[in-house]
């Protein structure tokens, strides 16, 4: 295989994506398919999921809330159905989480954001490690971080606690899989362009009690490139680190966020 063949994954990967109905999720979803993987995702938000059959009909779908223990089990007896096994895992699901100072939380939404952002990704690993470990076809885990699992965060505490947690799940999960021939690596995508950022900024600029276009330009300042990332920038990640150019790249944290110098 030549080196530029050697970039694309392999036709007819089996590939399962965590809230995937909308945003990175989808665009993963959409780069896979168009690959000629065959592609299984779940969100929360049946609607969301209707809007992406109708773009991509031979994507197979469940409704689960990924923090929900017995919702993942029915999205792999789904994948089972669907699928008949696994060769990637794109853990992406993620919150924002509250912003506040730490004396503001609320216990309830700290809590919901390990929930969705920690626990999926251990009920997900757990039930697709088996499945990853059977498969012939270079299988990888994708867990999706953020810029917030590589530098603090100040006021969203409870999501940067839980990407650095993804990292550190990554990692040991690496370790434990590699010689099982399963790669785990982690994205770590940066501010991307959209409607979760416009709330992001305009909650921010909000506790900061600053207009949002100044919350804005202070954000754009602290990427080196000055400019946000694309869904379809995170994507093109997922697709190399599942191809055979990447096989021997496991146990990395790997930023697409136009170099982010601080939060
Ligand atoms: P998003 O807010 O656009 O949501 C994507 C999907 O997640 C939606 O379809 C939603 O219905 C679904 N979802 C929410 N809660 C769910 C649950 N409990 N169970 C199942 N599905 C659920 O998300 P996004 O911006 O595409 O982010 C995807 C991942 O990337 C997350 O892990 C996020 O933390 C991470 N990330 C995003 C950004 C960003 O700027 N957008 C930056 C860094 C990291």
């Amino acid at each position: 295989m030549s080196i530029i063949d050697s970039l694309r994954p392999p036709p007819g990967l089996r590939v399962l994506v965590s809230a995937g109905a909308s945003g990175i999720g989808a665009a993963v979803a959409l780069a896979f398919r168009e690959t000629g993987a065959r592609v299984h995702v779940c969100d929360i938000d049946g609607a969301a999921l209707e809007r992406l059959a109708r773009e991509a009909p031979e994507i197979t779908a469940s409704v689960a809330d990924a923090s929900v223990p017995g919702d993942v089990d029915r999205v792999f007896d789904d994948v089972q159905g669907a699928l008949g096994g696994l060769d990637v895992l794109v853990n992406n699901v993620g919150i924002a989480g509250p912003t506040g100072a730490i004396q503001e939380l609320q216990r309830g939404d700290w809590e919901r954001t390990v929930a969705v952002n920690l626990n999926s990704q251990f009920y997900f690993s757990n039930r697709a490690v088996p499945l990853l470990k059977r498969s012939a076809m270079n299988p990888s885990l994708i867990a999706m971080s953020s810029v917030a699992g590589r530098l603090g965060y100040a006021f969203r505490t409870p999501y940067a606690a839980t990407k650095w947690a993804v990292v550190g799940l990554m990692k040991s999960l690496a370790i434990e899989l590699g010689p099982h021939g399963v790669r785990v690596n982690a994205i770590l995508p940066g501010t991307v362009e959209g409607d979760r950022m416009n709330s992001v900024i305009g909650a921010r600029a909000a506790t900061a009690g600053v207009p949002v276009e100044a919350m804005r330009a202070a954000y754009l300042q602290k990427i080196s490139l000055r400019r946000m990332v694309t869904t379809e920038d995170v994507a093109a990640m997922a697709l190399f680190l599942c191809s055979p150019a990447a096989r021997n790249v496991s146990g990395q944290a790997i930023s697409v966020d136009g170099n982010m110098e601080y939060l």
